[in-house]
């Protein structure tokens, strides 16, 4: 891992184009946090949210709502940069440049600033990854409201009465009238702001607006969305997921159907997991029949035709290959629709081997390779009660279906 090595500079060239990039503003995206109070061993900005990570669909809305060529940097914290590179890789994000952050988060800001002025963009928006579901507005509205001694900050109306308390006695009456609760990305002219860090270094301020306001500047309140909450405690993680839900409102089912005959050999493999058995299972690639029916379960679901369409039997490419690879695939062809698998069922049928003592570590390992947890994944077996092929123990057949939602809108709509 490389402990003080910053990764935007040299990938600066690729990401950004120069720095002639018309008024793309670059983004510094804050995901150092440890996040302790959501819970669980690791920072809740890597917490799985509808089947994505709450980082990988902040970045999703980012570069849906900013415009094309800005270029976006990450912020993480020290410990985290192997499974963050990782991450990104997975999810298609292999080129955003990751910074090691600081002790705080002012810190991390001032080294994504410092990181970012290889690309020197005119302005620049920082925000922090546990606000995902930021929009298209919310980013024109800032950009509308940035100048050169002028930040911009996405702001609400507190709705609600305000009181003062001592513990939990109310000790009196908090006027609303001018004050309003504020979000990120916070939006400034990048060269001020980055001297404005450099001169905080030291002093503690709430946000970036403080610290630039302490360097002299002016910053103007623009419009907010109540849906690009910040995700703080555990049960944010439940209204977070419900608008996720609410936005995958095409709900697609699709089935596969694979059959594949025995031969020589003394195991066979189903669902990524090797069985001993007497016999193995022929095929062009590793013949396992129920990643071969799961992946046309996608697939269909998706209407984007078959796993013979994708990977053609005449590829040699394709001799002997682990059949992950043709289910990892039909995964991110949904990822790639801005969907989730919600659900895989698999019914094999066979006289032997018994599946039975295989049923966990297939459902494991059929989740890890689709991207989805162990309990969206159904795997049952039954016998052709010693009727037709599969009775004869010719071969084995395999049923899938895949239950799979897209998003209804494009994913700037919030
Ligand atoms: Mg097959």
């Amino acid at each position: 891992m490389p402990q003080d090595q910053n990764e935007f500079p040299h990938a600066a060239a690729n990401a950004v184009g120069g720095a002639d990039n018309g008024d793309a503003p670059g983004v510094v995206v804050v995901a150092a946090g440890e996040g302790q109070r959501a819970g669980g061993a690791l920072p809740k900005q890597y917490h799985m949210l509808a089947g994505r990570p709450v980082l990988i669909h902040c970045l999703d809305h980012l570069t849906a709502a900013c415009p094309e060529g800005s270029p976006i940097l990450l912020v993480i914290h020290r410990d985290m940069f192997d499974h963050a590179r990782a991450l990104l890789d997975e999810w298609g994000y292999g080129t955003t440049p990751l910074v090691v952050g600081g002790a705080t988060r002012q810190e991390s800001v001032r080294r994504g600033l410092e990181a970012l002025s290889a690309a020197a963009p005119r302005t620049v928006l920082i925000h922090d990854a546990a606000r995902p579901f930021i929009n298209a507005a919310m980013i024109h509205g800032l950009r509308a409201a940035i100048s050169d001694t002028q930040g911009a900050i996405p702001a609400l109306s507190v709705a609600d009465s305000l009181k003062s308390v001592s513990g939990t006695t109310v000790t009196g009456a908090v006027n609303r009238d001018g004050l309003v609760r504020v979000q990120t990305p916070q939006g400034f002219p990048f060269a001020p702001l980055l001297a404005a860090h450099r001169a905080a270094k030291g002093q503690d301020f709430t946000d970036d607006a403080g610290v630039f306001q302490a360097a002299g500047y002016g910053v103007r309140i623009c419009t907010g969305s109540e849906a690009a909450f910040k995700i703080t405690e555990s049960r944010d993680f439940q209204r977070a997921e419900a608008l996720v839900q609410m936005r995958l409102q095409d709900i697609r089912v699709g089935h596969g159907h694979d059959v594949h005959a025995f031969g020589p050999g003394d195991h066979v493999i189903l669902g990524g997991v090797a069985i001993p058995h007497d016999r193995a299972l022929k095929g062009h690639s590793d013949a396992d029949v129920a990643l071969h029916a799961l992946t046309d379960a996608v697939l269909a679901a998706l209407a984007d035709g078959d796993i013979g369409q994708h990977f053609p039997p005449s590829d040699p490419a394709l001799a002997g290959i682990s059949s992950d690879r043709f289910l990892r695939f039909a995964a991110e062809r949904v990822r790639a629709r801005g969907g989730m698998i919600a659900h895989l069922a698999l019914v094999l049928i066979a006289e032997a081997p018994k599946i039975g003592p295989h049923n966990a570590p297939m459902r494991q390992r059929i989740a890890r390779i689709a991207g989805l947890s162990p309990d969206r994944v159904s795997v049952q077996a039954t016998t052709s009660e010693k009727l037709g092929f599969t009775g004869r123990r010719e071969g084995i057949a395999a049923n899938a279906t895949a239950t799979v939602r897209l998003p209804l809108e494009a994913p700037d709509g919030a």
